[in-house]
């Protein structure tokens, strides 16, 4: 069987390892002609390339279930299994820039037997009598069995296929920048397996540890806040970084160097877009959409390449069950996304509204349900509500499983408890520090 597989990110390229080996012969196609010869990938197209990725448990289970080599490919470049302080032994995520994950990634490809890289945009699908039967990439026509669109939340291609995508804009705005830690240099302080978090009311300071002694900082605003939008200047975010204990911690000048420019990000989505049409039915015989095609979540927690290779795990263990029968296979494959994948969407679109509601000055509504972030909080007053949280944290339990703990998170914010904020500026305070430096820079931009 031929397929073709739009789109060679981490969700495309998996899936095309793991379908060549079971027999498939795959065409991967991307308009991304790959890294260059000396390492650097510029990957214009996919802008949150550069951006801190931290890649969870689901994303290391789904390497070692299909091909485990790639597991060691990516230790051997300098990738290190995330652990928790308590359980050394259990590995919970890797820490890795995500260039290395996806060079690795993508090499494992190159090398795999039936599976063929080829650059170009793919235009459209083409079909005969409701089947998918190749795809329009540049000028000419790639035949193929089956197609499957792992083209990522920016993908064009197939919009006509399917109905409209539930969500939106997340509410949430970036900027990061990647650091080196200097020779003999300790990390800076962690609170989290994979770095540090520091949530204020208004936005949030987080550092994610990668390999070879990289990591990347980040700030997170509500993308309404335009008075912070100037972070994305250097000379903004590094004053900001100074002042914000636990980014200042890592960067001071005797500790780490940034190894790359601030980066600006593009608009976040919570965005949940299934199989089917605009009539509830599959489209087109033989076309399936997987990864963040199907499925994006404000990044902050990580769940994105989870969400993906979750899917593409599945995927394909149901293509060897549905064999030529595409149409089964999509509708049994967007039942799974619905009951497994959505809950994830859902999720965030309460959270983050409620947290952007907050950080716009209001205070925890008790007359509505809880957001996950405030139960997953109130876990420093009871710690015995993490029995159920952590498996929740981790992806292990979905998130309706926390409605068990949520009375008694109830109760700790009826008490008037809310989670201490950390030392640092205020919202406000940053605020006045972003215009202040951004005038005073303005005039040498
Ligand atoms: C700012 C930011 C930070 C993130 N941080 C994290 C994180 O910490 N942890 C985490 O797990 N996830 C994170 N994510 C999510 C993660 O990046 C995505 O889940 C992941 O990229 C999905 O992979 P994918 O292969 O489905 O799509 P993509 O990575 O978007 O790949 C799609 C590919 O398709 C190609 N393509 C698209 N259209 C065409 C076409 N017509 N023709 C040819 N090629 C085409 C593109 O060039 C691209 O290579 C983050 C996302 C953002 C936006």
């Amino acid at each position: 069987m031929h397929t073709a597989v739009i789109g060679a990110g981490p969700t495309g390229l998996y899936t095309a390892i793991a379908l060549a080996r079971r027999g498939h012969e795959v065409t991967v196609i991307d308009r991304d002609p790959g890294p260059d010869r000396d390492g650097s990938w510029n990957r214009k197209g996919v802008m949150q390339f550069h951006h801190p990725h931290g890649f969870r448990q689901q994303v290391v289970e789904a390497l070692l279930a299909e091909m485990p080599e790639v597991w060691d490919d990516l230790i051997a470049a300098g990738a290190a299994p995330t652990t928790l302080p308590d359980q050394p032994g259990r590995v919970v995520g890797v820490r890795c820039r995500r260039l290395i994950f996806e060079r690795v990634l993508r090499s494992a490809a190159e090398a795999q037997p039936g599976v063929t890289l080829s650059t170009g945009h793919v235009d459209d699908v083409c079909c005969e009598r409701g089947r998918a039967v190749g795809v329009r990439m540049d000028s000419h026509q790639v035949d193929a069995d089956l197609v499957i669109d792992a083209s990522g939340r920016a993908g064009q291609s197939t919009r006509t296929f399917r109905g409209p995508a539930e969500g939106g804009d997340c509410g949430v705005a970036y900027v990061s920048r990647q650091h080196q830690l200097l020779p003999g240099a300790q990390n800076g302080p962690m609170n989290a397996p994979f770095g540090m978090v520091a949530i204020y009311p208004g936005y949030l300071a987080i550092v994610f540890i990668h390999d070879n002694r990289t990591f990347s900082t980040l700030i997170a605003r509500a993308s309404t806040d335009r008075q912070m939008a100037a972070l994305r200047f250097q000379e903004v975010y590094e004053a900001a970084s100074r002042a914000i204990p636990s980014l200042a911690a890592w960067t001071e000048p005797d500790r780490s160097r940034p190894i790359t420019a601030v980066l600006p990000g593009g608009r976040l989505y919570n965005t949940y877009r299934g199989q089917l049409n605009h009539a509830g039915q599959v489209a087109a015989n033989g076309l399936i959409f997987v990864g963040d095609a199907v499925c994006t979540t404000n990044p902050s927690v990580g769940r994105g390449v989870a969400t993906s290779l979750m899917q593409a795990q599945r995927l394909v263990c149901l293509l060897d069950d549905h064999r030529r029968d595409f149409t089964s296979c999509s509708l049994e494959f967007d039942h799974w996304c619905a009951e497994n994948i959505k809950p994830w969407f859902s999720d965030h679109v309460y959270w983050d509204a409620e947290l952007i509601r907050r950080w716009s000055g209001h205070d925890v509504d008790l007359t509505r349900p809880l957001p996950s972030d405030l139960i997953m909080a109130a876990t420093a007053v009871d710690p015995e509500m993490l029995k159920v949280v952590g498996p929740y944290l981790a992806m292990l339990a979905l998130p309706a499983s926390l409605a068990a703990v949520e009375p008694r998170a109830r109760e700790i914010y009826a008490s008037g408890w809310r989670p201490p904020v950390p030392d640092g500026p205020t919202r406000d305070e940053l605020a006045a520090l972003v215009t202040s430096v951004s005038a005073r820079s303005a005039g040498c931009r």
